[in-house]
């Protein structure tokens, strides 16, 4: 049986920054994906400048946006800033580089390999040729994203879960677009987030205000209303969990939506994936690390998580709050980068 010092589940950013920093100061990591190909994840790809834009290289940026364009029911607002607000990146350069990042640094990748049993201190995984191997480890990181294992074999309920829904449609378009149309979206909002040669067209809302079947029809209609027509590509839709209940249990921890990390809100979790799975591996070289990032995004997020439970008692108050956050916004009393962006 092969032994690590820690084994890592799920090859997202969570895990692959986890797995980088850890490697890189000599512990002996494993991070063990599903996937055969690492980044192939469903996701609009955007990423904030208070988060990754100034950390990855220059050639992973699709498109940058210091212009965003939000609509309500109500409302269209337009602001911009000196630097760009939101890039895009591909997730699949983005996780290619991030998984060449952790090799150098000496981490053991395995992808095609599924874990479907965690016991104590050893797991059991399942590679490409359906062999099963088992494997020891002193500590446990889950970065399995939404539907954790890890989070299961903890006996941590998730029970704040967005959807989110995404075509990536061929073509151009100019600007990165925000709507929030609380009648189709209820407390959620559809985007357009355009990449250089294709167009992010999703929508996001919260499993308890709105079910996937829903989301999916009003994203269609919505989508045509924009000259869209998306009916007949493939949809690609996961959960986004963002019930954060903390990221340390024992040996044994959680990172990025795997610990509910992302936002509620907008559903943002690249980022805090990033930098809890970092944290973690400086938690598990030095326990006495503080780890105050995974605490502001925490904390951040709890707000975003009270809003949104706020706005799902739907109809007009849902539509009141809406329309008052984008007032704020067009005001300038919520700084969008500051409150908003994890
Ligand atoms: C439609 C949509 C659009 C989004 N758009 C954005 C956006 O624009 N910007 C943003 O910041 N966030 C966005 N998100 C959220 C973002 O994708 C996630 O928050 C982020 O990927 C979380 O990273 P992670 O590493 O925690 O988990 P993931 O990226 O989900 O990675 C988890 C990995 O674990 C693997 N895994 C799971 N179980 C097992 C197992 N048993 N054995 C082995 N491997 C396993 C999975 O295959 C997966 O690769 C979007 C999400 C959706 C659904």
């Amino acid at each position: 049986m092969n032994r690590f010092d820690v084994a890592i589940i799920g090859g997202g950013p969570a895990g692959l920054s986890c797995a980088a920093a850890l490697a890189a100061a000599g512990v002996k990591v494993v991070l063990l994906e599903r996937k055969k190909n690492i980044g192939s994840k469903v996701c609009a790809g955007g990423i904030t400048w208070h988060g990754l834009i100034r950390q990855v290289p220059a050639d992973l940026i699709q498109r940058t946006f210091p212009e965003q364009h939000i609509f309500s029911n109500w409302q269209r607002i337009r602001f911009k800033k000196p630097d760009p607000i939101i890039a895009t990146v591909n997730r699949k350069e983005l996780g290619r580089w991030m998984m060449e990042k952790a090799v150098r640094s000496g981490a053991e990748i395995r992808t095609g390999c599924y874990v479907r049993e965690i016991a104590h201190r050893t797991l059991t995984a399942v590679n490409e040729h359906c062999s099963a191997f088992t494997l020891s480890f002193d500590q446990l990181v889950g970065a399995d994203g939404s539907t954790s294992l890890v989070r299961r074999f903890l006996g941590i309920p998730a029970e704040k879960i967005g959807v989110g829904i995404n075509y990536q449609v061929e073509g151009a378009y100019e600007q990165m677009e925000w709507h929030l149309n609380t009648s189709l979206f209820g407390s959620g909002y559809a985007w357009i987030f355009p990449h250089r040669q294709s167009i992010s067209i999703g929508a996001y809302a919260t499993r308890g205000t709105m079910n996937p079947d829903r989301l999916k029809a009003s994203l269609i209609t919505w989508a045509a209303t924009r000259g869209f027509d998306v009916a007949n590509t493939p949809t690609r839709a996961e959960f986004i969990n963002y019930d954060f209940r903390g990221y340390q249990f024992g040996t044994t921890w959680l990172a990025g939506d795997a610990a509910g990390l992302a936002s509620g809100l907008t559903g943002e979790g690249i980022n805090p994936a990033i930098v809890s799975g970092n944290e973690i591996a400086r938690k598990i070289i030095d326990p006495g690390h503080r780890a105050e990032s995974i605490a502001g995004m925490a904390a951040k997020h709890r707000k975003h998580a009270k809003i949104v439970e706020l706005a799902a008692r739907g109809g007009l108050r849902c539509t009141l709050l809406t329309e008052t956050l984008v007032l704020l916004l067009r005001l300038k009393i919520v700084d969008f980068q500051q409150e908003l962006s994890m």
